[in-house]
């Protein structure tokens, strides 16, 4: 006889949910996570992991198409697999999912495939999900409930997906390479998969309704991101609204709003990318009386805690940033807050963001803008990629990297980075910035040489007005 009684069931394994449920477990708490999907969520199915496995792709592309040449490297004829280049992205995206399962199964985790819904404040009803066995159970009984059921595409209202219509999960399947694509949105979504079909010679067109891309974004970092998009004949449209679109023989023409004038543009592919969905409806919300907020978003205190005791909620369906590493921290933290080892807060300002096309865009805590608006008196250090040795000897020389410190005693309290390696650099703001580093203390810190992280360090000196290589 299957267990149907647990100290904490989670609904979801993504990136939020697995790690939530295998933290529990070393906290000697017997869990279940239930899983309609795959497991691994969005993020490693139909997200962060396939979509890197793309970009990758995309940079081997290049790097033959573009850079061999520098290289002094001859490349005959160049011709592409793309059915190999998807499957190759979804092999990855298959291991990692294995790999959650057997963790699960290691941290002694009852992993129930099934769709979830609450059923009261210690009740989760199980259903049948597509291509999956019968539950073992009609309902689970446990201690703590943890939704961590994520978020999904968003559409707008007239849009069907199918005939080249996608959203980032057809793109991540459609082994097909469309000859033109139309992305909406310029988001880090749109952005990635501006940049692979790019490299792959489709041609490219990114709409978005803001007057930048990456909107929220330091103004700087997404002037730069726009001039090499631009520089790789990308057509860019900021400042234009979906209207509508409409099939006219091959292609799609889709209508935008610029300022009051109707424009259009056309795309053998449409790809939409406008943000996505907590996926708060259909999971008993309502009937246990958990609260809702603007978007969708379920209402968490700052234990994570609902607005019924024994359910708590983390990761994208909770609210923004919707990224993987915000889900796992969320996760350790809600269980960690359960079991009584760590005190209730969570800061979101210490939660990297990043972006994978190339140039790579690295944000953690405020943007100067951000901190000037709090009120906060900064100083602000600078420093060019192109001043930095590795960045030209590896012919990666564009971009910067910023530092914001707030000004008295010089505590790092953000950092934009544009260019090679940002997403890994900026691990190394986020631990500093944790740990309250000042300026002098990232500016006094030897760096390996040549590194790209020497950027971090000549930044900061130069927020002291001390730079030596610049
Ligand atoms: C194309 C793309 C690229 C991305 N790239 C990055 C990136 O590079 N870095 C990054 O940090 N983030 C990235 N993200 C965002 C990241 O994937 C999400 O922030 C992350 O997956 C959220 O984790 P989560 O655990 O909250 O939810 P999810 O990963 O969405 O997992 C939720 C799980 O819950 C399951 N579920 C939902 N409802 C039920 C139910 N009723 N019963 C049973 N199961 C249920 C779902 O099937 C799903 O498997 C990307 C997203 C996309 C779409």
């Amino acid at each position: 006889m299957a267990n149907t009684r647990y100290d904490l069931i989670v609904i979801g394994s993504g990136p939020g949910g697995y790690v939530a449920a295998i933290r529990a477990s070393q906290l000697k708490m017997k869990v279940a996570v239930v899983e309609r999907d795959r497991p691994g969520g969005v993020c490693l199915n139909w997200g962060c992991i396939p979509s890197k496995a793309l970009l990758n792709s995309a940079e081997a592309m290049e790097t033959i198409r573009g850079a061999a040449k520098e290289h002094g490297i001859e490349v005959g004829a160049v011709s592409v697999d793309f059915k190999k280049v998807i499957a190759r992205s979804r092999a990855a995206a298959d291991k990692l999912a294995r790999g959650v399962r057997f963790l699960l199964k290691k941290n002694n985790v009852d992993f129930i495939e099934a769709d979830a819904a609450i059923a009261g404040p210690n009740r989760v009803a199980l259903t049948q999900a597509p291509d999956k066995p019968a539950p073992p159970a009609a309902v689970l009984e446990a201690d703590k409930i943890l939704i961590a059921a994520g978020s999904s595409e968003r559409l707008f209202a007239d849009m069907k997906i199918g005939d080249g219509v996608m959203t980032s999960k057809e793109a991540l399947v459609n082994d097909t390479l469309p000859k033109s694509v139309v992305i909406i949105g310029a988001g880090a979504i749109g952005l990635e998969f501006g940049y692979f079909y790019q490299a792959f010679g489709c041609a490219v067109t990114i709409v978005e309704l803001e007057r930048q891309m990456l909107p929220g974004c330091d103004a700087e970092v997404a002037e730069e991101l726009h001039r090499t998009f631009v520089k790789r004949k990308v057509q860019v449209m900021l400042g234009h609204g979906y209207k509508s679109m409409a099939k006219n023989g091959g292609a799609w023409t889709v209508t935008l709003d610029a300022a009051g004038a109707t424009k259009s543009v056309e795309g053998e592919a449409v790809l939409v990318a406008v943000g996505r969905t907590p996926l708060s409806a259909r999971i008993g919300l309502d009937t246990a009386g958990v609260e809702l907020e603007r978007g969708g978003f379920i209402k968490v205190d700052d234990s994570f805690r609902t607005s019924v005791p024994t359910i708590y909620a983390i990761g994208d369906v909770i609210r923004p940033p919707l990224l993987a590493h915000k889900a796992s921290a969320e996760g350790i933290a809600a269980v960690e807050i359960m079991a009584g080892v760590r005190e209730p807060g969570f800061d979101l300002l210490a939660i990297p963001a990043c972006v994978y096309c190339e140039p790579e865009v690295a944000t953690v805590g405020l943007s100067e803008a951000d901190a000037r608006a709090r009120g906060i008196e900064v100083k602000v250090g600078k420093m060019p990629l192109r001043a930095i040795g590795k960045a030209v000897a590896i012919g990666h020389a564009d971009g910067f990297v910023k530092l914001v410190a707030e000004k008295k005693y010089g505590e790092v309290i953000g950092c934009q980075i544009i260019g090679y390696g940002a997403t890994d650099m900026i691990a190394e703001v986020a631990l500093g910035k944790s740990l309250e580093a000042t300026t002098e203390e990232f500016g006094k810190l030897a760096h390996p040489h040549p590194s790209m992280s020497e950027a971090i360090m000549e930044a900061a000196l130069a927020a002291d007005g001390e730079a030596i290589n610049f």
